[in-house]
C-alpha cells in the first residue's frame, strides 16, 4: 500500500485528487466484462467528468453517456468511441447538436419521441425508448430509485405500444443505484415479462448504471452470464453505463485544518466544506472514509470535522484519531472522484479545489486550478 500522505504532502490544498492507477485497475475490471459478455460499457460523465483521464479510459472501454447536451459536447470532444445520451426533456435547439454528436439518443416519452422526429429521422443517430419496468430494489431510497412512485424517469407498461414505434432501435431502463447483480437479474426477468416483444424487435438494449461492478464481491460471472443470455435470447447488442463504478475508489479529497475549536467536542475548522466540495455527503447523506482513522471511540480522539464556511450543518461527521491533529495538519478523504467535482460550487465564494492526478510513477500533476475568476464569472 503506498503511503498517500507522503505522496500528496506538497499539494496545495484543497484539491482533488485522482489516482491513475486505481483508475486503471477498475478499467481493466470493465474491460474484462466487455471482452466476455460482449456488452459494450459507456462512462457515464454525471458521475466523473474529468476528462484529462478520457484517453485513459477510453483504452478499456467503448465510450461515454451523457446528460444532455453539454455533457455529450465534452465526450464529443474528449472521449474516444461511442456518444449516448439521455435527458428527460430536450429543447429543439439541443435536439439539432446532438443528432451531430451522438451516436444514440434517448428519449423518456413518446411525446419528446415525436416531437423530434423530423430531426432524429434525418440523422445517423440510432434512437431508443427508455422503459420504467416498475421494479423497485432499494427500499427507502426514493431520491435514488427511478421506479419509485410517481417518478417521472421512464415509460411504463401501460403507456407504452405494443411493438416498437417506427425508426426507434433500442430500449433503455436505468433502475439501480451502487447495487450488486442480483437487483439487475431480477430487474431484467421482470422486463422480460412486461416487454417480451419490444425486446424481440429491438437491436440493443442499454442496462443503465448503478452496477457496481468494482467493488468487492460483485459476482462477474453472473453479470456476464446475464449479458450473453440477453444477447443470444434476443439477439441484442447490450450496453451498461456505469459512472461509480468506473472511477469507484479512485480519488481523494486533501484538506488541511485551519483551526481548532471546542464545543462539548473538539471541532476541527477545514479548508473544504461538506456542502461546497463532497455536496453527496448531506445529499445521499454519506459519511466518506477518512485515511489513517476510525469510528467514533475507536481510536482514542475524538474529533468533529466541519467546514468553513456559515453554513450550521456543513459538518461532515466524527471521527477518531491515534494522534491529536493540530492546525495545518493534512487530512484525506477516500472515494472522492465521484460524484464530487461534479457536483461542487462555490457557495459562500470557498475556493474550488485542485484538481491534482496522481501518475502512476508516484508524481503529482496538477491538472487545473481555480481562483477568484471562476467564482465570480458565474455570478453576473
Ligand atoms: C446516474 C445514471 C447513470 C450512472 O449511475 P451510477 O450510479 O453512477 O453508475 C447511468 N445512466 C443513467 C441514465 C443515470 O441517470
Amino acid at each position: 500500500m503506498k503511503d498517500i500522505f507522503k505522496l500528496l504532502k506538497d499539494i496545495k490544498t484543497p484539491a482533488y485528487v485522482i489516482d491513475e492507477a486505481r483508475l486503471r485497475s477498475n478499467c481493466e475490471i470493465l474491460a474484462d466484462v466487455e471482452r466476455r459478455s460482449g456488452a459494450k460499457i459507456l462512462l457515464a460523465q454525471k458521475a466523473f467528468s474529468a476528462f484529462a483521464t478520457y484517453p485513459l479510459i477510453s483504452k478499456y472501454i467503448s465510450g461515454a453517456t451523457s446528460s444532455g447536451l453539454f455533457e455529450a459536447r465534452l465526450a464529443h470532444e474528449e472521449m474516444k468511441g461511442q456518444n449516448h445520451v439521455f435527458s428527460p426533456a430536450y429543447s429543439d435547439e439541443e435536439m439539432t447538436e446532438l443528432c451531430q454528436i451522438c451516436d444514440h439518443i434517448i428519449f423518456n416519452s413518446l411525446s419528446q419521441l415525436e416531437h423530434h422526429r423530423a430531426k432524429w429521422s434525418l440523422s445517423n443517430a440510432s434512437v431508443g425508448l427508455r422503459l420504467n419496468p416498475e421494479h423497485s430494489t432499494q427500499e427507502g431510497h426514493e431520491m435514488y430509485d427511478p421506479c419509485a412512485p410517481t417518478s417521472r424517469l421512464g415509460i411504463k407498461q401501460h403507456n407504452m405500444t405494443v411493438h416498437l414505434p417506427k425508426g426507434v432501435e433500442g430500449l433503455h431502463i436505468h433502475t439501480l443505484c451502487e447495487q450488486m447483480v442480483e437487483p439487475l437479474i431480477e430487474t431484467v426477468e421482470v422486463l422480460e415479462k412486461k416487454f417480451a416483444t419490444l425486446l424481440h424487435e429491438a437491436k440493443w438494449l442499454n442496462l443503465g448504471g448503478g452496477h457496481h461492478i468494482t467493488k468487492d464481491g460483485y459476482n462477474i460471472e453472473k453479470l456476464v452470464a446475464l449479458i450473453v443470455r440477453l444477447r443470444q435470447t434476443y439477439n441484442l447488442e447490450i450496453y451498461l453505463e456505469p459512472g461509480e463504478a468506473v472511477a469507484l475508489d479512485a480519488g481523494y479529497l486533501a484538506t488541511k485544518v485551519m483551526d481548532i475549536v471546542d464545543n462539548e467536542i473538539p471541532i476541527l475548522i477545514l479548508d473544504t466544506s461538506a456542502t461546497c466540495h463532497m455536496p453527496d455527503v448531506l445529499e445521499m447523506p454519506y459519511r466518506p472514509p477518512l485515511f489513517n482513522c476510525g469510528e467514533v471511540g475507536e481510536k482514542p480522539f475524538n474529533y468533529c470535522l466541519a467546514s468553513r464556511t456559515c453554513l450550521a450543518g456543513d459538518v461532515i461527521g466524527t471521527y477518531s484519531f491515534d494522534q491529536k491533529p493540530e492546525v495545518g495538519d493534512m487530512l484525506i478523504f477516500g472515494d472522492m472522484a465521484i460524484y464530487s467535482m461534479v457536483k461542487n460550487n462555490t457557495f459562500n465564494g470557498m475556493p474550488l479545489p485542485d484538481i491534482v492526478l496522481l501518475k502512476e510513477n508516484n508524481t503529482c500533476e496538477i491538472v487545473k486550478s481555480f481562483g477568484y475568476k471562476d467564482f465570480k464569472e458565474r455570478l453576473s
